[in-house]
């Protein structure tokens, strides 16, 4: 169990209602300055120089002003903090700010983030992350502990929000020597998980828990395109023991997916149980996005080999548009860019920022 750190305030000397969204360039950045401007919530956009000049610089009516970095470790110096506090702006993190930052800076940052900032470091630990799920009371893959366990094919996983590069595929046959190449690359046994192997749909739910409603939301899904293994599934099999190449899982781009109606009972009850078991874990709710990534198995069962404690890239689908499921909840088009804009514009209207950050 653990919670804010005593003393520590991330919102101290903050005028809330002059709050502003700072939203870190790529991942999910241009759908999360989409939904501000929807809601005509003030958003600052932060970039390093090379993702300002190539991409957001073609987007200037998205944000306000930009902070413009030589480096991302820049984010963590005391002088772009403080230009953001004084800003009163609030850090929205995704993955790739994870990536850039490390979550350990991240977790330090003397910015208040929207959302679970315990949940990040929860997230690296691929055992810490599975063992939440299953407090949660949510199927989960098995973990296989030694090689010999292996039955079935396996998938060998390694730390952090790497979009699934570096991962192997092994069989029992093959899992020693997978796992010694991967220590001689200087991964632990410990950072590594090796994972039963399932077969059967993708599917990763986006969820939005919301303090100022008191509810837990479904907001959509997405399934994902991922290199080389999806070229390699539209290969015949001995095409594919020709080319001897092994799969790999590079996710490159996602596309939307509707599950059939009635697995929304198990979805909803997932969302649900993982916001309390966060709570149990953290001290705070997830407070804002996260997502609960799977496969359905032929038996319907939903299996949950991953979350992301904060905005997922497949949430990118939907952008400017509503989801087969906001559609339920708002009368107007929301993807998860505008909900967390709207969460953000109460949260500031009724002085709550703290309940949506930490
Ligand atoms: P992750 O980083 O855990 O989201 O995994 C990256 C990709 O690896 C996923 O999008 C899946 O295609 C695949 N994957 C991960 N875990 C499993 C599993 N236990 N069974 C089948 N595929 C998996």
């Amino acid at each position: 169990m653990r919670g804010s750190p005593p003393g520590w305030d991330a919102l101290s000397g903050y005028d809330q209602q002059r709050a502003v969204l700072a939203v870190p360039a790529s991942h999910s950045a241009l759908q999360l300055l989409r939904g501000a401007l929807d809601e005509k919530v003030p958003a600052v956009l932060i970039a390093t120089r090379s993702h300002y000049e190539r991409i957001y610089s073609r987007f200037p009516w998205l944000y306000t002003r930009p902070v413009i970095l030589d480096s991302w470790s820049e984010l963590a110096s005391r002088r772009v903090q403080q230009r953001l506090r004084e800003m009163n702006a609030v850090l929205v993190p995704h993955g790739s700010l994870v990536e850039y930052l490390g979550w350990r800076r991240l977790l330090e940052l003397e910015i208040p983030l929207l959302g679970n900032r315990y949940l990040l470091e929860i997230e690296a630990d691929q055992h810490r992350k599975m063992s939440l799920l299953r407090e949660a009371g949510i199927e989960t893959p098995r973990t296989v502990t030694r090689p010999e366990e292996a039955t079935g094919p396996v998938i060998v996983k390694l730390p952090g929000a790497k979009g699934g590069r570096g991962y192997r595929l092994a069989t029992p046959e093959t899992l020693p020597r997978v796992l010694e190449e991967l220590e001689k690359l200087g991964y632990t046994r410990e950072e590594i998980i090796v994972q039963e192997y399932l077969v059967g749909v993708r599917l990763y739910t986006h969820y939005f828990h919301s303090p100022i409603y008191g509810r837990v939301e479904i907001i959509g899904m997405d399934t994902r395109h991922e290199s080389n293994i999806d070229g390699l599934a539209r290969l015949p099999a001995a095409l594919q023991q020709q080319l001897a190449t092994e799969p790999t899982y590079t996710v490159v781009a996602n596309t939307p997916i509707v599950a059939r109606e009635s697995l929304l009972a198990t979805i909803i009850s997932y969302g649900e149980r993982f916001a309390e078991a966060v709570e149990r874990e953290t001290g705070h709710p997830p407070k804002g996005p996260y997502s609960l990534e799977g496969v359905v198995l032929e038996d319907l069962t939903y299996k949950i080999f991953e979350f992301s404690g904060r905005i997922v890239a497949g949430t990118n689908v939907y952008t400017g548009t509503g989801t087969p499921y906001t559609w339920l909840y708002w009368d107007k088009p929301v993807y998860m860019g505008r909900r967390i804009a709207m969460e953000f514009k109460q949260a500031k209207e009724r002085h709550r920022l703290q309940d949506i950050t930490t």
